[in-house]
Parts: C-alpha cells; structure tokens; sequence
C-alpha cells in the first residue's frame, strides 16, 4: 500500500470534516491503523508530513493508534491475536486463517477550530 495516499485521503477527509463545520484549521487528528492493513505506521506518519503541507491540517497534531490484529483458523474456528494472515493455528497447527480485525484504516477522532 502506499502510504503518501493514504495521507493523502486523511487529510481531505479531514478537510472536508473542517468545511462542514466552517472551521478556520484542523487542530488534532486521531487516526486508526490495524496491524495487517499492509500500513506501515512510520511511513504513514512521514507521509502526513508531506500530506498536510498547505492544507487546513498543516498546523494540526496527529497521533497514529495501532489496532492489533486477529485472525481465525480456517480449520477449527479458533480466534487468536496476530499479526500476519499468513500464521499457523496455535491450537490445530493448520495454515490458513482469516481475518477478524486488524486491517482498519480510519480517522477516528478530529478536532477543529
Ligand atoms: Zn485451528
């Protein structure tokens, strides 16, 4: 995935939160990133740095909130934490699992001014 445009639709939806509101800049954002979007947080957090340059978001605070990942087995139905689709069943020893949680990607809170 790439990050930067990801960034990138943050910060819009963030803009376009701020217009609703008819507010001047966006002070804070929260944003969520489960464990197996593919989103490596530390690129992503770079890329806001280039995304919000000239927008309502430019002077705002961001803060990246993990959201672990968890996986079913396939197999036996067992829900264990994880942090690869790719992970044996602890219980049966099977591959193949699905996800349950983990690959969200959201911006969960945004304050505005
Ligand atoms: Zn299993």
């Amino acid at each position: 995935m790439h990050e930067l445009s990801i960034a990138m639709s943050i910060v819009d939806l963030a803009e376009e939160y701020a217009a609703k509101e008819e507010a001047q800049r966006v002070l804070e954002m929260e944003i969520e990133v489960g464990e197996l979007s593919g989103v490596v947080t530390e690129a992503l957090d770079f890329a806001m740095e280039e995304a919000v340059a000239g927008t309502l978001c430019e002077k705002a605070r961001w803060k990246i909130i993990p959201i672990p990942g968890e996986v079913r087995c396939r197999a036996c139905g067992h829900v264990f934490p994880s942090d690869s689709l790719f992970s044996d069943c602890p219980r049966c020893g099977q591959a193949g699992v699905e996800l349950v949680r983990g690959n969200e990607m959201r911006l969960r809170s945004i304050l505005v001014e």
